[in-house]
């Protein structure tokens, strides 16, 4: 039996756990866990980039385009929070050395992308900005990380946390630790299309909720509009807001427009109304939805946007010059592990939870673009604040058994499909209660039958989802709901 005690754990390698590990002082001991490769994360697939006020001025604004994308859902406090350290953690981060685009005199290039009033968007690598971010945390990374490692559970005794059983090299054992951060992403695995890397499947959603503790907005799920989703690739190529930022058209298969019969913003509404309407265009008009990138030169192109030249490249589509056929795709988990500011998670003590597991209302109902690489970055920060603050204060040690029930069974892949299926078509962009009820009538057939723990922490994400999805009556940020049979 192994036992590793650290000061501090860190379940999660992207921008939000990786970060919180850099603003911890070099002194502490902290382990990061990893399920799989390091750049196996959203953070690393992360295209269009950051978003952050230009200068003082466009903090007011910033703040507002954020609480008008959440649509009446957001934490003010959240908000002001993202919108008013966000510059400064950026320009630390700068300091140390990250380089964003810049134009040739030297000064930061800053792009638009739909629902931001201006151009506030920081790139990096053209399109390329999460795996740049990502490498840059990583040599920056002082403390060891150990891959190949899923948390199967938390160590919960009388309301606080001691660390986290694992799976790793086909063992299992316990890290015991005094702080343990979530920062482990969202949800995407659920869906059946979707845009995430493979590891982000609500393992830790599906935790919390064995153990009681809250997630919070799980109806608020984000669908991105332009995803490529005709390749037997799990997670689908997504094709940049920022392509429409700069001009690309969304059309039909006779080059039509359609997007402005549904808001005057056109290509630059918000992601929701642009997902909902190619989503219910496609379904009243049977016809196929396609990107338009013929605005763009060539040369200009490849520069600007390597990874979707490269990417689509390789599956044989000639970029900006051949139509890309594109479908909306599940995105981002707005809802997650409820925190407050600090990241702590309430009633359990010594548990955080930073980035995309977490629930602070920073993004409301609806996750203003390239606001969560900001929200990973400025939340790790207040994480490792608190920790620095409280890690001198007295702790017990206390041991748990090392015995974990099977994690997969042989019926589980087919159930899980069963699952990505039922979660994209009853519980995606549009909604009615009927199907709601319907998936999760399912989900708690399968919760019964004799399946492995991490099939087991899904549904119970799921049903998260769906019970959340039940209770809101009128549509509200990402998703629509119709009333009916909605069919
Ligand atoms: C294709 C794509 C493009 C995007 N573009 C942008 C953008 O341009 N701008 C922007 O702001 N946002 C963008 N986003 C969203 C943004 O990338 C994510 O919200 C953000 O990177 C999440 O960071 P994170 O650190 O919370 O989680 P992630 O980066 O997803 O990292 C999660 C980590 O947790 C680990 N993990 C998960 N479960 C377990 C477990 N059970 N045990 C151990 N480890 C576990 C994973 O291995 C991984 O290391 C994009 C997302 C995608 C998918």
């Amino acid at each position: 039996m192994k036992q590793i005690y650290k000061d501090v754990l860190i379940v999660g390698a992207g921008v939000a756990g990786l970060h919180t590990a850099l603003s911890l002082d070099d002194d502490i001991d902290v382990l990061v866990l990893a399920k799989d490769y390091a750049w196996e994360c959203n953070t690393f697939y992360a295209q269009g980039g950051i978003a952050v006020a230009v200068d003082e001025e466009d903090i007011p604004y910033h703040i507002k385009d954020t609480l008008s994308a959440g649509a009446g859902l957001c934490d003010e406090g959240a908000v002001d929070i993202l919108c008013h350290e966000g510059p400064v953690v950026i320009k630390e981060f700068i300091k140390k050395g990250f380089e964003f685009d810049k134009d040739r005199y030297g000064n930061l290039l800053y792009t638009k992308e739909a629902a931001h009033s201006r151009s506030r968007i920081l790139h990096a690598g053209g399109d390329a900005t999460g795996r740049y971010v990502h490498q840059f945390l990583m040599d920056m990374l002082k403390f060891p990380i150990l891959y190949n490692t899923q948390v199967t559970d938390l160590l919960i005794h009388n309301g606080v946390c001691y660390g986290v059983r694992v799976f790793h090299n086909n063992e299992i054992f316990n890290i015991y630790s005094k702080k343990i951060v979530i920062a482990s992403g969202g949800v995407g695995s659920v869906y059946e299309y979707h845009t995430n890397a493979r590891t982000i499947s609500s393992d830790m959603q599906g935790i919390c909720v064995m153990h009681g503790i809250s997630l919070r907005d799980m109806e608020m799920m984000q669908f991105h509009p332009t995803v490529f989703v005709e390749s037997g690739a799990v997670r689908k190529q997504l094709l940049s807001e920022s392509l429409r930022g700069e001009g690309a058209k969304v059309v039909d298969d006779e080059g039509r427009r359609f997007l402005f019969d549904y808001d005057d913003r056109g290509e630059l509404s918000p992601r929701n109304i642009v997902s909902q309407a190619i989503f219910d265009y496609r379904l009243r008009t049977k016809k196929r939805v396609f990107l338009d990138l013929s605005n763009f030169e060539e040369g200009f192109f490849m520069k600007r946007f390597p990874s979707i030249y490269f990417n689509m490249g390789n599956i044989g589509y000639n970029l900006p010059i051949d139509l890309v056929p594109i479908s909306p795709a599940f995105h981002y988990a707005m809802g997650g592990i409820k925190s407050d500011l600090f990241g702590r998670v309430e009633s359990v003590d010594s548990l955080y939870v930073v980035g995309e597991a977490a629930n602070t209302r920073v993004h409301g109902a609806n996750r203003l673009a390239s606001n969560s690489l900001l929200e990973g970055l400025v939340f790790s920060k207040r994480v490792a604040l608190d920790i620095k603050l409280t890690l001198k204060n007295k702790k017990d040690i206390v041991l748990f058994d090392e015995v974990e029930p099977s994690l997969i069974k042989q019926v589980d892949k087919e159930l899980k499909n069963e699952l990505r299926n039922l979660m994209w078509n009853y519980a995606g962009i549009k909604r009615d209660e009927k199907n709601l009820q319907k998936a999760l009538n399912r989900v708690e057939e399968m919760l019964k039958l004799p399946i492995g723990k991490l099939l087991r922490l899904r549904l119970l994400s799921s049903r998260e989802i769906i019970k959340s999805a039940l209770k809101r009556k009128v549509s509200l940020g990402a998703h629509y709901i119709v009333k009916g049979d909605g069919v």
